[in-house]
């Protein structure tokens, strides 16, 4: 029942804050207005208007719990007259109620808020204002809650609430009076209680016609389970004045209330709005809920405290009410209620709730399948937009109807949505594509083909330009649940690389078996020859030469091949020592012996200081470096071998920007050969990277002894590069670590 005052002399406002000094003043006054002989409504209506004599606020509220002979609620509402622009938020009366403080917080409205549960949309009706509600207890029990809202974010400060502290044994005194005094004059509800439960819902529900009208037309909105439950809740709360309450749905399988909404608990475990991120799961096997859900009846306890098995949500409950929603006989939720008053719940409110429950239980039933849609949907819908491969679903038209990102990305185009109205395949794709691809009229072609032929499978490789890329498209017919054709689905992927792979394996096989070939071709030969007939000795000590000579070759080819294996898998490993250039560079030049076509100069610095590293492997890059700069200059020339300390005269500033710090020796081979193109610079150290040319072709080789040589020098921590002029010749650089105590000791220590 709710009480309007009349209006408030409004000249009574004050321009500025009281002290709380001078508010003992007003304290007295509202004494003396609650004390006084007239009806309780009479003495309300002054103690507002004394209010404003010292408190500057917006509008007031007094909600009451009348004690009776039956248990269940006598609320009334008593509000202040005139200002009431906005809806009272019975959360935050609640919020007071159940955790039995004062409550002061600021509320404003959040148009951005989702606005998916009551209390969101509540806020979106309220102005900005500054709330304070004060639970009116005395004797252990809640008698009532008083609340005052005001416009300024000062108002209602520390003195205001020192007041209201004051004056709350008034105000129960004042309750207790009036409850005893509706006692003694209700007869009806004695008579009430004697009789039985069914009887006595029924008489309450139908004076309640309107609110489960009301209920009935919400919950026949097709809303989200979570929109559902909140309306549910706040209803069930607002209507049977419980404090806090909950609906769990109840999962069979695994014996578990899933706690969806709750609202009223002030705890830690709980927030006080009724949205939850996480949903918390409970035994059904404690609680009363669990007992509601496994009997399939509504229940109320008085005290909870007084059960063994029950765990209250909150240590100030008492009362509870948990009431199953039951569909076919199967429990779908239930819906708890908690007050702190023992009281609080009676027959009326068990009958009541059970209705609420018997009218929700189809509406939440479609609600719980709904979600379940939504869900699936959601969970495609994440696989469909993380797919690495690009997906685009097509209606029988060609028509674009929707992408994941990867699809945009994969063709290289600025991402969805940039452009408005259909989007078609074979229209704005091959359009958007255009500059790039090489054979437009083959793609326009594939989506003519697939519309043509609707039911088929196709797939066919786009190559595009500018970057060179090729990407494979399937394109499969979707069919809709009676198994009609709707259109089709695209999936792409970029295969560039699969092809670049697929080019090199190629390339591997066709040099490696030339390579392999011409030396096994000689040896054949030769050893045919030796055979076939007797030689004179020299000539076959010449012969004998050749095939040790190729063999030595082809032992050298796989050798490539085995180092390249190992430094891909990380098996390589280089066994480093203090070693003198000088002497690695000696038992070079040895093993190539005199040179027919071309001059070696060696230059050392002297002094030069020793290098840390593995001597077979520094070996190795040196031949294979000298041994191509003898290749690649066809017509002789000089080849010149540099060795020099990094600082002093050679300044760092010679080696690559991203060169290590440290101490080096900068080793480098000059040749005056062939020389390199600046385009094919880049790539030389590729694997199985040889330039193309008449020359080079001539020539012969496999294209790995630069890429380990490269490896080998990465390994010991240095770097390879090389400086070029086609026609004039090359230099190949290379660094090595100087051998200095630091690094022995951290080989050492590892
Ligand atoms: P291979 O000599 O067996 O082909 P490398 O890995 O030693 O393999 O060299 C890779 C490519 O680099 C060669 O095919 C050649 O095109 C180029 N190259 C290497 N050294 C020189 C050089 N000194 N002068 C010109 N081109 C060179």
């Amino acid at each position: 029942m709710d009480y309007a005052l009349d209006h408030t002399d409004m000249h009574l406002m004050l321009s500025s804050v009281f002290s709380s000094t001078e508010l003992l003043t007003v304290l007295a006054e509202a004494s003396r207005v609650l004390q006084d002989g007239r009806s309780l409504l009479s003495r309300l209506e002054d103690l507002f208007k004394v209010f404003r004599t010292g408190i500057r606020y917006r509008d007031a509220r007094l909600t009451c719990w009348f004690g009776s002979v039956r248990p269940g609620a006598q609320r009334q509402h008593f509000y202040s007259p005139g200002t009431r622009s906005y809806p009272w938020d019975n959360g935050l009366t609640r919020q007071v109620a159940m955790g039995q403080t004062i409550v002061r917080q600021s509320v404003t409205p959040d148009p951005e808020s989702p606005g998916d549960g009551v209390r969101d949309h509540l806020r979106q009706l309220t102005a900005p204002h500054v709330y304070l509600g004060a639970p009116i207890v005395w004797g252990k029990r809640l008698w009532g809650v008083l609340e005052l809202r005001a416009d300024g974010t000062d108002d209602l400060g520390q003195p205001v609430q020192e007041f209201v502290t004051g004056l709350l044994p008034q105000l129960a005194i004042a309750i207790v009076a009036e409850s005893e005094r509706l006692l003694a004059s209700s007869e009806a509800n004695v008579q009430m209680l004697t009789r039985p439960v069914s009887n006595a819902s029924q008489t309450d529900l139908a004076t309640r016609t309107p609110f489960f009208s009301a209920l009935e037309y919400e919950l026949e909105e097709p809303v989200p389970l979570h929109t559902l439950l909140t309306h549910l809740l706040r209803w069930t709360l607002d209507e049977t004045c419980a404090e806090a309450g909950s609906i769990c749905l109840v999962d069979y399988e695994r014996g578990e209330l899933v706690m969806q909404v709750y609202e009223g608990y002030s705890s830690g475990a709980f927030a006080t709005d009724a949205l939850s991120a996480h949903q918390e799961r409970i035994s059904w096997d404690v609680g009363l809920a669990g007992r509601a859900a496994r009997s399939g009846r509504a229940l109320l306890v008085r005290d909870v405290t007084q059960e063994a098995d029950l765990r209250p949500m909150e240590a100030n409950v008492r009362a509870e009410l948990a009431a199953p929603i039951v569909l076919e006989g199967v429990a779908l939720a239930v819906i708890t209620l908690d007050s702190p008053r023992s009281a609080a719940f009676g027959e009326q409110e068990l009958g009541f709730v059970s209705m609420v429950c018997e009218r929700a239980a189809r509406p939440l039933y479609r609600a719980m399948k709904y979600q379940d849609v939504l869900e699936q949907s959601n969970h495609l819908g994440q696989v469909f937009v993380s797919l690495p491969m690009g997906v685009a679903l097509l209606d029988t038209s060609g028509r674009v109807l929707r992408t994941n990102p990867a699809w945009a990305t994969t063709w290289g185009l600025l991402e969805n949505g940039e452009r408005d109205g259909p989007v078609y395949v074979s229209l704005d794709l091959v359009e958007a594509l255009l500059p790039r691809l090489t054979d437009p009229d083959q793609l326009v072609a594939f989506c003519n083909e697939g519309q043509h032929a609707p039911d088929d499978v196709q797939m066919f490789n786009v190559r595009l330009n500018d970057p060179k890329q090729e990407i494979h498209v399937l394109s499969v017919p979707t069919r809709d649940s009676l198994h009609q054709i709707t259109g089709r689905l695209w999936a792409i992927r970029d295969i560039t690389r699969e092809r670049e792979l697929d080019q090199v394996k190629n390339e591997f096989v066709s040099i490696v078996s030339h390579e392999l070939r011409t030396p096994l071709t000689s040896i054949l030969g030769y050893t045919e020859l030796l055979l076939a007939r007797d030689f004179a000795p020299d000539e076959q000590k010449r012969f004998i030469q050749t095939v040790y000579d190729q063999a030595e070759h082809l032992s050298g080819i796989v050798d490539d091949l085995l180092s390249i294996s190992r430094l891909e898998s990380g098996r390589m490993k280089i066994n480093c020592w203090i070693v003198e250039l000088r002497q690695i560079i000696a038992e070079l030049t040895n093993q190539l012996g005199p040179l027919e076509y071309h001059r070696l100069l060696i230059h050392m610095a002297d002094p030069l200081p020793a290098v840390y590293v593995d001597r077979d492997k520094i070996k190795q890059v040196l031949f294979n470096l000298v041994t191509n700069a003898i290749k690649y200059s066809p017509n002789g020339g000089e080849i010149e071998l540099t060795v020099q300390e990094i600082g002093g005269k050679v300044p760092r500033d010679v080696l690559p920007n991203d060169h290590p710090d440290g101490s080096w020796v900068l080793v480098s081979v000059r040749d005056e050969g062939i020389g390199i193109a600046p385009e094919d610079i880049p790539r030389i150290g590729e694997r199985f990277y040889r330039v193309d040319n008449t020359n080079t072709r001539r020539i012969g080789g496999t294209g790995l002894g630069l890429n380990i040589a490269r490896s080998l020098i990465e390994l010991h921590g240095g770097r390879m590069w090389l400086e070029s002029v086609l026609g004039q010749g090359s230099t190949f650089f290379f660094t090595v670590p100087v051998a200095t105590d630091k690094l022995r000791r951290r080989d050492e220590e590892n």
